[in-house]
């Protein structure tokens, strides 16, 4: 689980729980645009009106931030192994456009976030 606030995002793909194997529909919080705890859809345009916290800037391009899969659905496990549970979460003009595992290899980055295309 992230620190502080943040955002969540609906897997729009089901993933296979490492534990007990059931395929279900997750979710992972990430941080980038208002962090009050709004569920997104991939789809969907992020919310930069916020009430509690913000993070990262309107207007580019395309970003992607990294985010952390939830428990899962069916049998509440979490905090699986690294990458398993790390997320990537595309953004195209402020528009959630992907959210898929991690296949970068690189752990946590250091940054939450990375503006691909400004
Ligand atoms: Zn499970």
């Amino acid at each position: 689980m992230l620190m502080g606030m943040f955002s969540v995002v609906r897997m729009p793909e089901p993933l296979a729980c490492p534990k007990c194997g059931e395929s279900g529909t997750w979710k992972a919080q990430f941080k980038f645009g208002a962090l009050d705890l709004v569920e997104y859809r991939v789809g969907q345009r992020l919310d930069w009106d916020y009430a509690w916290d913000v993070e990262g800037e309107r207007g580019h391009h395309r970003v992607v931030a990294q985010g952390v899969l939830e428990g899962c659905p069916h049998c509440h496990a979490h905090g699986f192994e690294e990458p398993w549970d790390l997320v990537v979460i595309e953004i195209v003009d402020d528009v959630i456009v992907s959210a898929v595992q991690d296949t970068s290899g690189e752990g946590w980055w250091a940054d939450e976030w990375r503006v691909l295309k400004d």
